[in-house]
């Protein structure tokens, strides 16, 4: 009797109707208190595991659950506390817990950063000279009480000790392994007292092996690995790795542990199955069923590839799980009640994903035929769904019939910028915003209304026109010479295109979270896009009626819509890409017809999306540049193009900020002036740019000087010709008051700069 498994590698916290969230929010405004928020929190863990008991997956995950982030978590078992929050040993406590995550007034927080190429983010851990403990022992906890409650043999979830050290900072590249040799008995012990308890399989995730790591990394891991295999024989390991296939893999596959998890979806790991076998003393935890994505996976299909992985692996070798945790998709889709029955078929949730593992192991223990209604229901609901959707012939002839050529301006820049000057006379260092302006309580609760019905579009449209109307006012008052619209009718920039697009749709509860108790509802992409229809040119002509300075048109660009949506996979995403960017072409040029001067179009998401394998960093760019210039390449040489990126490791991207062929661009940058002062200083740019010359994420003002600071250590390496003065990013989230006051703040300074400029330059 073959004994293969299901499996999961993690959970969404954060409950069927974010209950999570709202717990922690009220938590932290003090209206429930710790014991309610624990008793909450409780509940939608045990629920959770009850749910996965129930689907009958065998191998439960615990201890995935957090109260923010499992990185931080892992922080505060081993005692890891900045100095700045007077921490003094012992258990951390759970006020002191958030306040690394989100500050307090006398003590920043913890740097916050992409967890990997997802849209999920985590605590970097500080190391500077801590001495770690085992203060807590989390797996175990958690092990205990789904063992207790529920009577759930789990699996405990644990960030292995190579991953996490490779994630902090705090430390010297040449104290990597003398760190290793600190933390190594601590894991040990974590490791010992599971075993005690009883646990058998332990998960730990090292998904820094799915990335370009060093020969030495590995070389750790062997040591690492080496050490757990002789203290605690006992626990079986799955030395888990996601989102790529493993790197070293000749290598990895020989740790003496029990398990490998692989990812079979976004990485080529057949591929390594196929050039180096599978040892046949290890089980393989088969990452099958997409973590990442929505879309129901074609069972019949997965099968197949089931039965290819069977050739390398013994049935009791097999374990079936999804790719990666399951944090990164929703709940549950069976509350969407709003959106078409065609796509809700095509959908799968993380409920509907651990149903879809079931399934497939079923097909494999009890053959195909028993799991044959399900193939069928699949096969139909994809078929439906490509029938109705993705069939769009004129959109996908005019993919396939593109050039280069048509991704390309007329006009050089030098060209362009001459004609720019001519038309916009803007003085030297010109002023603007990046785009949204606050978004009060005000303009959040009317939206809600509106979206509710309890006021009618014709009301809803005026009171964004009023907004317009007033802030025009003040950037005209402030004096800010290209002015924005201020973007008060979109809740995000992301979701508000893809309400509007052919081929996306939004859910109602579709939710994940991105840090904290903030979570994302990413548009899905479930058909060929296109564009039927102006989406911003009523807001932007009425700003530009309402004064002679230039107004920005105010775009998302291809490559962040298709990094923050959930994209279907059965195109190609660089064809989609193309077919957002076409659909922006045609606004852009609807924009320009109605007496638009300047378009902005945003890609904060470029750097992310890098692939996490550097081999496929070229195409990414390439075709990144491609689209963003495709959508913006018809326009006419006086017709300036703006682009908007939020901090991004600069260097990485140079090449391709350049081949976007944007006339300005405008990149966050005051937390990290230095670093990228000094790209500038290798690298010669000769377009327009701002660098942020203040943060926008702090409620401070900055001061006149401070600025100038700012904008004078950035001409060192940029020419004033070249320089823009803007805020680092969209001020949506700050108050009126305080964005009035700085940017007063900002243009003084500007202004002083300018003088002293034309002053030496005379
Ligand atoms: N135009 C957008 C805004 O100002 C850009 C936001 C972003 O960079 N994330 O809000
Ligand atoms: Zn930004």
């Amino acid at each position: 009797m073959a004994k293969i498994k299901s499996s999961n590698l993690g959970y969404p916290r954060i409950g069927e109707n974010r209950e999570w969230k709202r717990a922690l929010e009220a938590y932290w405004n003090r209206t429930i208190s710790e014991e309610e928020l624990t008793e909450k929190t409780d509940a939608i863990r045990l629920e959770n595991l009850k749910k996965q008991k129930e689907q009958g997956i065998d191998l439960i995950p615990v201890g995935d659950f957090s109260l923010y982030d499992h990185v931080l978590d892992t922080s505060v078992t081993f005692g890891i506390v900045p100095e700045r929050y007077n921490y003094s040993g012992g258990k951390v406590n759970i006020d002191t817990y958030f306040a690394i995550a989100r500050g307090i007034d006398d003590a920043v927080a913890s740097e916050m950063t992409k967890w990997f190429n997802t849209n999920y983010h985590y605590i970097v851990p500080e190391l500077d000279g801590v001495k770690p403990k085992l203060v807590e022992n989390r797996a175990l906890d958690y092990y205990k009480e789904a063992k207790e409650n529920l009577g759930i043999d789990g699996k405990p979830v644990i960030l292995g000790p190579i991953t996490y050290l490779k994630l902090s900072k705090g430390y010297e590249p040449n104290e990597f392994n003398q760190l290793v040799d600190t933390f190594l008995p601590l894991y040990v012990q974590i490791l010992q007292e599971l075993a005690e308890a009883g646990a058998t399989w332990v998960q730990i995730d090292e998904p820094i092996f799915s990335t370009n790591v060093s020969e030495e990394i590995v070389e750790a891991a062997e040591k690492v690995y080496r050490v757990f295999a002789k203290e605690v024989p006992e626990i079986k390991i799955i030395f888990q790795t996601y989102f790529e296939k493993v790197f070293h893999f000749e290598r990895i596959s020989q740790l003496p542990v029990a398990g490998i998890g692989l990812d079979f979806v976004h990485g080529d790991s057949l591929e390594l199955l196929r050039t180096y076998g599978f040892p046949q003393d290890k089980v393989l935890a088969a990452g099958i069923i997409d973590g990442r994505n929505v879309w129901r996976a074609n069972i019949e299909e997965k099968l197949t590839l089931l039965e290819t992985i069977q050739r390398f692996v013994h049935d009791d070798q097999l374990i079936i799980q999804p790719s990666s945790s399951l944090l990164h998709v929703p709940v549950t889709k069976t509350l969407e009640e709003k959106i078409d029955s065609v796509i809700l078929e095509g959908l799968s949730f993380a409920d509907e994903k651990l149903q879809e593992v079931v399934t497939l192991t079923k097909g494999l223990v009890t053959g195909r035929k028993s799991i044959q209604t399900e193939i069928y229901e699949v096969k139909e609901a994809l078929g439906n769904l490509q029938a109705t959707y993705r069939s769009n012939k004129e959109v996908r002839e005019e993919i396939t019939n593109l050039t280069l050529e048509d991704a390309k301006r007329n006009e050089i820049f030098s060209e362009r910028i001459k004609l720019q000057e001519e038309r916009f006379k803007l003085p030297l260092l010109p002023t603007t915003t990046i785009g949204s302006l606050p978004q009060t309580p005000e303009v959040r609760s009317t939206r809600t209304k509106w979206r509710k019905g309890e006021i009618t579009d014709k009301d809803y449209t005026q009171f964004v026109f009023d907004q317009i109307n007033r802030w025009i006012a003040i950037q005209e008052e402030i004096d800010i010479d290209v002015l924005v619209h201020g973007e008060f009718e979109r809740n995000d920039m992301v979701e508000y295109f893809g309400e509007k697009f052919n081929g996306f749709s939004v859910t109602e509860y579709g939710w994940v979270q991105s840090y904290g108790s903030r979570c994302v509802k990413p548009p899905l992409i479930f058909g060929d896009v296109s564009w039927d229809k102006p989406i911003t040119v009523k807001e932007s002509v009425y700003a530009q009626s309402l004064t002679n300075r230039p107004v920005k048109g105010m775009l998302t660009g291809p490559v962040t819509i298709l990094n923050w949506s959930f994209v279907h996979d059965t195109t190609p995403r660089y064809e989609i890409m193309k077919q957002i960017a076409l659909a922006l072409q045609k606004e852009i040029e609807a924009l320009e017809e109605n007496g638009i001067k300047i378009i902005q179009v945003d890609e904060p998401a470029l750097r992310e999306g890098l692939p996490l394998d550097h081999e496929k960093w070229e195409e990414y760019l390439e075709e990144s540049a491609y689209a963003f210039r495709l959508a913006t390449a018809t326009v006419a040489a006086d017709t300036q193009i703006h682009t908007h990126m939020c901090y991004s490791n600069f260097e990485d991207i140079f090449d391709c900020i350049d081949a976007l062929d944007a006339d300005v661009i405008s990149i966050e940058t005051s937390r990290s002036h230095g670093e990228l002062v000094s790209t500038f200083e290798e690298n010669t740019y000769t377009k327009e740019i701002g660098l942020g010359v203040y943060d926008i994420h702090s409620p401070r003002i900055p001061a006149v000087n401070e600025i100038k600071q700012n904008i004078n250590r950035a001409l060192q390496t940029i020419t004033p010709k070249q320089f823009w003065v803007n805020p680092d990013c969209g001020l949506k989230t700050r108050k009126e008051d305080e964005t009035i006051a700085a940017l007063k703040v900002m243009v003084e300074a500007a202004k002083e700069v300018r003088k002293e400029q034309l002053t030496t330059q005379r």
